[in-house]
């Protein structure tokens, strides 16, 4: 059953790589960043769409390499000014019988099948669900002069990747909500947390990496070895 809608959001700048070309569509490990994410969710035969969120100019003449892909369960849509509009406007283009709402990073570009299943069946048990990494480095607060204030518990600590998987109605919900409130998050998930909705981690991959300075684009070619 086709029952699960894909949001890739796109619609960032990517000013901190230091390239004027996008950085979602700067070639990583043999072809454009977005279009790894937009073929590891059509491969599967529950994704009815995958909506890809474009900033403006890209969203009106879209890269033609895109279209390597099931064109028939593609829409491109306008990003907004923070990563949350840019969200919003991806959910609004979900078709009505999409029960499961996910978010990506098309920053992300080398996600894996058994991450997106994890979320997508943490989603189906009606739980928000992140993609995420416990934390296994020593952690330490500073003060502005970087003197030590306390090493911090690490031990329920986990690093947030996406992607993200939601009931529908609790992501369109929580957005409705922040727009509301006027709160933002740096993820879907955080919007949830706050009114309460249950939201878990499901292990995700050292492939997660998020794309966002020049270097990245090295590492991210050496993680594409990794099969998970
Ligand atoms: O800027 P950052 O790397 O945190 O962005 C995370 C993701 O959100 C990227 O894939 C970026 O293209 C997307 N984004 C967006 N619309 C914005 C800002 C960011 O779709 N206004």
């Amino acid at each position: 059953m086709r029952d699960v809608g894909v949001v890739i959001v796109a619609g960032g700048s990517g000013s901190r790589t230091g390239s004027s070309e996008l950085k979602q569509f700067r070639w990583v490990a043999g072809k454009p960043a977005l279009l790894h994410s937009v073929q590891a969710f059509m491969a599967r035969p529950d994704v009815a769409v995958v909506v890809v969120v474009l900033p403006k100019a890209y969203a009106a003449d879209p890269p033609p390499w895109l279209f390597q892909c099931d064109v028939d369960r593609l829409l491109v849509t306008v990003g907004g000014k923070e990563r949350h509009d840019s969200v919003v406007s991806g959910l609004e283009d979900l078709p009505e019988d999409v029960d499961i709402a996910v978010v990506h990073d098309a920053a992300r570009p080398l996600v894996t099948d058994a991450t997106i299943e994890r979320v997508i069946a943490a989603a189906r048990a009606g739980q928000g669900a992140v993609a995420a990494l416990p934390v296994v480095d020593t952690l330490k607060e500073v003060d502005a002069d970087g003197r030590i204030v306390r090493t911090v518990d690490r031990t329920h600590l986990w690093r947030a990747q996406t992607p993200q998987a939601f009931p529908r109605r609790m992501l369109e919900e929580a957005h409705v909500a922040a727009r509301r409130d006027g709160v933002g998050a740096t993820d879907d998930a955080g919007l949830c947390e706050r009114l309460g909705f249950p939201v878990v981690v499901v292990r995700g991959s050292e492939r997660g990496l998020k794309i966002t300075d020049a270097d990245d684009f090295a590492r991210a070619d050496v993680l594409s070895q990794l099969t998970e």
